[in-house]
C-alpha cells in the first residue's frame, strides 16, 4: 500500500499550494509597542519617515576635504571641527580640510573623507595643516554616505509579510516608529490523544507516560508564530474525541497528535470524517510521520474552512512532520513571506551507520556544528536514536539529516539535505 501514497516531494507540494493559497487571505493587525515586536510579523510596509541617511554622513574618524585637492597632497588648512550631533555646516573653503568624526555631517563643499590613519598633522596650536601621506590618493565620495543614499522618504523599506527581527527592529527604530502593526498570530488548537498519556504534573501509574508532546508542540508552534492553545488530552474514544473536536471550530489551525495510525485505538480518521473532514493525504512516504494527515473541516458556509494535521504521537514524529507540514500553514496564516520549511547544506561527519529504507525520505534526528571553518560547510552528524520515541535523541538533536527515498547510505564528507527548526 506505501507506493500508492504521496512522497514527500508531492505531500510537501500539495501543502505548498494550499499555503500559497492561504497566503492571498490578509489576517487581522494589531498595534504591537516596538520593544515586543521580536518574532512578529509586519502587517503594513515599513516607510522611511526622512532620507537614510537623514544627511551626508562620514564613515570615518579624519578630515573632510576636497578629493581633488587632498590628492594633490599639499598641506590644507584645518579650518573647522564637525562631530556626531553636530549640525550640518560649512562651507569647506578651498585649501582647508575640517576635523571630523564617525557619525558627523560632512560640512558643504567637502566631497570626501581622509582617514585619521592616512594623513600627518602640522604646524602649531592656530595654524595646524593636515597632509595626505604620499602615495595614497582620495576619490570623490569616499569615507561619505550621501544623504539619501540607502533610502529616500517615503520609500518602501520592508513589505507586509516581513518576519522581524533585529535589523528590522532597528530599522523601524531609525524612522521613528515606536510601535508597529502586526499581524495577530493565529490560534492553533493542539490535542493530543491517548488513554496512556498523564499531565507533566502527575507520576505515571505502570503503562501511562507523560504527555510531552503538548508543551513540545506549543513550542513549535510559538516559535513559528503561532499562538498555542493547548487543549486538555483525549482519550483514545469516539465520545472523547467527538467532544474535543467540537471545542476547536474556533481555531485557525489544528494539531492532532496521536491516533493515526492503523491501530484498534486510533480513532482520528474516523471521529474527523463524522464531521465532514476532507484529507489531501493521509500518508506520506516518510519516516518517521508516516501516517500524517492533512485535510481541511468545514466550518458553516460563510467561514473558511479549519486546515488540520493528524500528527503520529511519537515525538520524533510529531516534530518532524509538524516542521514540514504544519509549519508552512502556520507562516501563511500568521502573513508571513518567509517560506518553510527550511534547509541548508551541511557536510556528513562519521559515523553514518545504514539509513536506508526503501522508498521512503528519511529525517532523522541529527547535531550540526554550524560554527564551520571559513569556507567550509556545517558538519552535520546523525545522533544515535532509538526509533521515534526517543526523546533523549530529540533533544540531543538540533535538526534532522535527510536521506532521499532509494539513496544508499550517504558516505561520510558528502553533502546532505538537513531539515533546521
Ligand atoms: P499513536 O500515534 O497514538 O499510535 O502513538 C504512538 C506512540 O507515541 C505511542 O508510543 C504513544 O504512547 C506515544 N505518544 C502518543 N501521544 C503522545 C504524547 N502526547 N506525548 C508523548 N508520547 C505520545
Ligand atoms: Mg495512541
Amino acid at each position: 500500500m506505501t507506493s500508492a501514497l504521496p512522497n514527500y516531494d508531492q505531500a510537501a507540494a500539495q501543502v505548498a499550494a494550499y499555503a500559497a493559497a492561504l497566503s492571498r487571505r490578509k489576517p487581522a493587525s494589531e498595534h504591537v509597542e516596538l520593544g515586543q515586536v521580536s518574532g512578529r510579523i509586519l502587517a503594513q510596509p515599513l516607510l522611511a519617515d526622512c532620507d537614510q541617511p537623514p544627511f551626508a554622513r562620514s564613515t570615518r574618524d579624519g578630515y573632510a576635504c576636497r578629493a581633488a585637492e587632498a590628492s594633490t597632497h599639499i598641506p590644507l588648512a584645518i579650518a573647522g571641527a564637525a562631530r556626531a550631533g553636530d549640525c550640518p555646516s560649512g562651507p569647506l573653503l578651498p585649501g582647508a580640510a575640517w576635523e571630523i568624526m564617525t557619525g558627523a555631517p560632512v560640512p558643504s563643499g567637502a566631497d570626501a573623507v581622509m582617514m585619521i590613519e592616512h594623513v600627518e598633522v602640522d604646524g602649531g596650536a592656530k595654524a595646524r595643516k593636515v597632509r595626505l601621506l604620499p602615495p595614497r590618493t582620495v576619490k570623490p565620495s569616499e569615507n561619505i554616505v550621501a544623504q539619501g543614499e540607502q533610502a529616500q522618504a517615503g520609500d518602501e523599506l520592508l513589505p507586509a509579510g516581513t518576519v522581524l527581527h533585529f535589523g528590522q527592529i532597528a530599522l523601524a527604530a531609525a524612522c521613528g516608529y515606536s510601535a508597529l502593526e502586526v499581524f495577530v498570530r493565529p490560534r492553533v488548537a493542539i490535542l493530543t490523544s491517548g488513554d496512556e498519556l498523564v499531565s507533566v504534573g502527575s507520576t505515571p501509574a505502570p503503562g501511562q507516560i507523560r504527555n510531552s508532546n503538548a508543551p513540545m508542540l506549543a513550542a513549535l508552534v510559538a516559535a513559528a508564530g503561532g499562538q498555542p492553545w493547548v487543549l486538555p488530552a483525549a482519550a483514545d474514544n469516539a465520545q472523547a474525541l467527538d467532544e474535543a473536536l467540537a471545542q476547536v471550530t474556533g481555531a485557525d489551525l489544528l494539531l492532532i497528535s496521536g491516533g493515526v495510525s492503523a491501530g484498534k485505538f486510533d480513532l482520528v480518521e474516523p471521529a474527523l470524517a463524522c464531521i465532514g473532514a476532507r484529507t489531501h493525504f493521509t500518508g506520506v512516504r516518510i519516516q518517521p510521520g508516516k501516517p500524517t494527515v492533512f485535510g481541511e473541516l468545514p466550518r458553516g458556509a460563510s467561514s473558511p474552512t479549519l486546515p488540520f494535521f493528524g500528527l503520529p504521537g511519537n515525538p520524533v514524529s510529531s516534530a518532524v512532520t509538524f516542521l514540514l507540514f504544519a509549519a508552512p500553514v502556520l507562516a501563511a496564516l500568521a502573513g508571513s513571506r518567509e517560506l518553510l520549511p527550511r534547509f541548508c547544506l551541511a557536510r556528513l561527519a562519521p559515523p553514518v551507520g545504514r539509513h536506508v529504507k526503501p522508498d521512503l525520505t528519511r529525517f532523522l534526528p541529527a547535531f550540526c556544528d554550524f560554527s564551520a571553518i571559513a569556507g567550509q560547510a556545517p558538519q552535520a552528524a546523525f545522533v544515535p536514536w532509538h526509533g521515534s520515541g526517543d526523546l533523549g535523541a530529540l533533544a540531543r538533536s538540533n535538526c534532522f539529516l535527510v536521506v532521499p527515498e532509494d539513496a544508499h547510505s550517504p558516505e561520510p564528507g558528502s553533502l546532505v539535505r538537513v531539515l533546521l527548526p
